[in-house]
């Protein structure tokens, strides 16, 4: 897992180094590279805890990948207008942050003010010639499957980040199998009691990630026209981790958690 890390920062690294920055457009170098350092680092953390390889956790860092890649997919289409967007809408909701916490706030305390202060001063600083308006709704004006049907990503939307989506709302087709075991009271129908479940560690929600990884440096290398040299994280993934994992990665579609 240290050299899968070691693969895709320095995958990271490659493109930041080998894309030409225009300076006045930091808002575009800015939102996409932040969004690929995103991705690089949920893969890693993932890959470098194995006590959250399992179904409770894990899918949640997937979804937000996933969500990452639908967000920098989208973004790749338009940079210049998408991430004025992206970044105008993110200020916005840190505008409405602090007007709450003004709101909520009680006279005199003084530990309140300096989250307040420090807040302020980080959005002041983050002024653009574009802010104008705090943004309400959603920042795309899309929501994300819209989004994921124009940037070519229908088979991640229903298939990754779907499922994902369920584990990270507590839906019931999570809870009724992670969180629930059939009662052992033959009398009883067979109902289903909440249970403090177990699940097995599989490397194989690693694999997935290395999979969101590789999927966003393919959409950014194909928007920039980079010629990388650093191997590709889905399948250095593959080569290396089949040497010592007894149980072959199956390569299949994205997901699908089926719960077992
Ligand atoms: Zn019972």
């Amino acid at each position: 897992m240290d050299d899968y890390c070691s693969i895709i920062a320095a995958g990271f690294r490659e493109r930041w180094d080998k894309w030409k920055i225009e300076i006045y457009k930091s808002e575009t170098y800015e939102a996409i590279g932040g969004l690929l350092s995103r991705q690089v680092t949920l893969s890693m953390q993932l890959a470098e805890c194995p006590q959250i390889w399992n179904g409770h956790i894990a899918p949640l860092i997937l979804r937000a990948m996933t969500d990452a890649h639908i967000t920098l997919a989208w973004i790749l289409i338009d940079p210049t207008e998408r991430t004025k967007k992206y970044i105008l809408y993110g200020l916005g909701q840190e505008k409405l942050y602090i007007e709450h916490l003004k709101t909520e706030a009680v006279e005199d305390d003084i530990r309140m003010k300096k989250v307040i202060d420090v807040r302020e001063s980080w959005l002041n600083a983050q002024r653009r010639d574009f802010m104008t308006e705090v943004n309400v709704g959603n920042w795309a004006g899309l929501n994300t499957r819209q989004m994921a049907n124009e940037s070519d990503c229908q088979g991640l939307y229903k298939f990754a980040y779907t499922p994902f989506s369920g584990v990270a709302h507590n839906m019931w087709q999570h809870i009724s199998r992670y969180n629930l075991a059939p009662c052992t009271n033959p009398l009883h129908k067979y109902h289903r009691v909440p249970e403090l479940l177990v699940t097995p560690t599989d490397p194989d929600y690693v694999y997935r990630s290395a999979k969101y990884v590789n999927r966003s440096f393919e959409a950014f290398d194909k928007k920039y026209q980079l010629d990388i040299s650093t191997p590709m994280p889905q399948r250095w993934f593959l080569e290396n981790f089949t040497k010592i994992n007894e149980k072959p990665i199956e390569d299949n579609l994205e997901v699908v958690d089926t719960g077992t």
